[in-house]
C-alpha cells in the first residue's frame, strides 16, 4: 500500500555506501522507518530532500507485517537552513528529534507531538535557542503524552495549592506536588523545588507559546534547579538516558569562538545520526 504523509527526519543511519534508513516523525503513523534506495547516488532523487530536522512530503510503500518502508518519493517542504549555521540551535534541535525517536511508539498517530516538533525548529531555526526554550518543549512534550506534573493541588489529600504554598516535596513518581502536611510520608524524601521555580513551570504550562519562556529572566541557580528537576522527571517516567539532553545543554553553556563551532555542531548532529534501533 502506499502512503502519502507530511514527515519529520529523526535520524538517518547508512546501511550501505549509497542507502540510508530513516527515521521520521508523521502526524498519522507516529514514528516510521523507511529505507531509502540508493540515497546518496548523484542521481538521486532524494538528493537535497531529506536531512535531520527537514519537515518532507513522504511516499512510501507500507509493509503491513514490518516497521521498515521503502520510500518512493520525497519532496522537503521546510529545510531550516539556518539550522546548518547555528550550531546551538541545532544542539537543541538534535536533543528533541533524539528525545522524539525514543519516546514515540512505532505506527501510532501522534499528531500533537508531530505539531509540537514541526513548530519548536521552525522556532529554533527562526530564532536560534535559549535554554528555557529546551524546558518549555519538554513541559510541552509532557503535556503532548499526558505527563503533565501537577502543580496546583497536593496529589495526596487534594488541596488545592496557591503559588506561595507550592514549595513542599515534588513527588516525581507521583508526577506533582505534595502540601507541607503530607510531605512528610512515603514520598515526602522527594525533591525539594524552590517556589519561584514552580512559579515558573506553572507560567509556561498555562502558555501555548514559547513567548512566556523566552520573556523569563532565570537565574543560573534557577536554570540549574529546572534542568536537575525536569532531568529527573523526564527519566522517571519516559525512561530517557538523558544523555543527548547532557549534550545539548553543555553546548548550550559554553562560550567558544568560531573555530570550535563546527566541532560542536558535528558533536550535536551526531546525536541524529545515531542508531535508528532504538
Ligand atoms: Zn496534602
Amino acid at each position: 500500500m502506499i502512503e502519502k504523509t507530511q514527515a519529520i527526519v529523526l535520524r538517518i543511519a547508512p546501511v550501505s555506501n549509497t542507502s540510508r534508513i530513516v527515521a521520521w516523525l508523521t502526524p498519522d503513523h507516529g514514528k516510521i522507518a523507511t529505507v531509502i534506495k540508493g540515497a546518496q547516488r548523484p542521481k538521486s532523487p532524494f538528493l537535497g530532500q531529506v536531512d535531520l530536522f527537514y519537515t518532507c512530503e513522504l511516499l512510501f510503500y507500507a509493509h503491513e507485517r514490518r516497521h521498515l518502508h521503502i520510500a518512493r518519493e520525497c519532496c522537503a517542504l521546510r529545510r531550516r537552513d539556518s539550522l546548518r549555521a547555528d550550531w546551538r540551535a541545532a544542539a537543541a534541535a538534535s536533543y528533541f528529534a533524539d528525545l522524539l525517536a525514543r519516546v514515540t511508539p512505532y505506527e501510532a498517530p501522534q499528531p500533537a507531538l508531530f505539531d509540537l516538533l514541526d513548530r519548536a525548529l521552525d522556532h529554533l531555526a527562526a530564532e536560534g535557542v535559549v535554554e528555557a526554550f529546551v524546558y518549555w518543549f519538554e513541559l510541552k512534550l509532557l503535556a503532548a503524552l499526558g505527563l503533565q506534573p501537577r502543580l496546583d493541588v497536593c496529589l495526596e489529600c487534594g488541596q488545592a495549592l496557591l503559588p506561595a504554598q507550592r514549595h513542599a516535596s515534588f513527588a516525581l513518581a507521583r508526577g506533582g506536588l505534595l502540601c507541607a502536611r503530607c510531605a512528610g510520608g512515603p514520598d515526602g524524601a522527594a525533591a525539594q523545588v524552590s517556589s519561584d521555580v514552580l512559579a515558573m513551570l506553572a507560567g509556561w504550562q498555562a502558555s501555548a507559546h514559547p513567548r512566556a519562556a523566552l520573556r523569563t529572566r532565570c537565574t543560573v541557580a534557577q536554570l540549574s534547579e529546572l534542568e536537575r528537576l525536569l532531568g529527573q522527571f523526564l527519566r522517571h517516567h519516559l525512561e530517557t538516558d538523558g544523555t543527548s539532553r547532557a549534550i545539548a545543554l553543555d553546548l548550550l553553556r559554553r562560550k567558544v569562538g568560531a573555530a570550535c563551532a563546527g566541532w560542536q555542531l558535528r558533536v550535536a548532529a551526531q546525536v541524529g545520526r545515531s542508531q535508528i534501533a532504538d
